[in-house]
């Protein structure tokens, strides 16, 4: 596991809260628009930050901050080294985020039942007939379903949220989340941004949709999902 980036302060990667945040290399989706291709494709190619000195700057900026967000990349693949990461930053007392794309299950079962997390946020790429599309790769949506039942059943703060990019999410395929995802959740319809380093280069050119098309996504899927809101605009 390599640490590839860390933000010392965020505003909007953890609700309610002030955070760093940690960036670890390596996923194992491919998604066609994915903005950090070196973390995902190169991660050994990244600066890497080690864990005793990331986590002793951590401990000095606690006046500043009350949570770490663990992101990637996808820091599920990661095993037992995750874990120990947890660990450590819950020494630290203050709260943990994880941001995850919900496949790798088992961990993050257990990653739930053991408390090691205080709110994790799942990326719902798309349906489930768009999702090899969406994620650049075969995969079992069975296993997506799960986590969003794990994640749904766990106690744990979550929300869900989708990138709203043209040709990968429609209308019909954020109803279609929204239906998985059922009454009572917290989903975030996020912006896609369409930058000049992207995973396919062909999605440079993909123009995000107009915001007024994303807030009539959220007014169509309100009732079907109670609480939704439009990120990144
Ligand atoms: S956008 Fe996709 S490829 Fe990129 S880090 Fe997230 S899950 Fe991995």
């Amino acid at each position: 596991m390599r640490i590839c980036g860390v933000k010392g302060v965020s505003l909007i990667d953890y609700p309610g809260r002030i955070a760093a945040v940690l960036f670890l290399g390596g996923c194992n989706y491919r998604c066609p628009f994915c903005q950090n291709p070196g973390l995902v494709l190169h991660p050994e190619s990244l600066p890497e930050h080690g864990l005793d000195d990331t986590l002793r700057a951590i401990e000095r900026r606690k006046r500043l901050i009350d949570g770490v967000v663990v992101t990637g990349g996808e820091p599920l693949i990661h095993g037992e080294a995750l874990v120990a990461l947890f660990r450590r930053i819950r020494e630290t007392g203050l709260a943990v985020k994880l941001d995850t794309n919900g496949y790798e299950v088992e961990l993050l079962r257990r990653v739930l039942e053991e408390r090691m997390v205080d709110y994790v946020a799942m990326d719902v790429k798309s349906a489930p007939e768009k999702y090899e599309t969406a994620a650049g790769r075969m995969l079992d949506v069975a296993r997506i379903e799960e986590s969003i039942a794990v994640i749904r059943e766990s106690g744990v703060d979550h929300e869900f949220r989708t990138t709203c990019v043209p040709g990968v999410v429609e209308e019909s395929d954020v109803v279609s989340i929204a239906s998985l995802l059922g009454e009572g959740e917290r989903y975030v319809l996020q912006q896609f941004q369409a930058t000049s380093d992207l995973i396919e280069p062909a999605y440079c050119d993909v123009k995000p949709y107009p915001v007024e098309v994303l807030r009539s996504f959220a007014v169509r899927i309100r009732p079907i999902v109670g609480y939704v809101a439009v990120r990144g605009v």
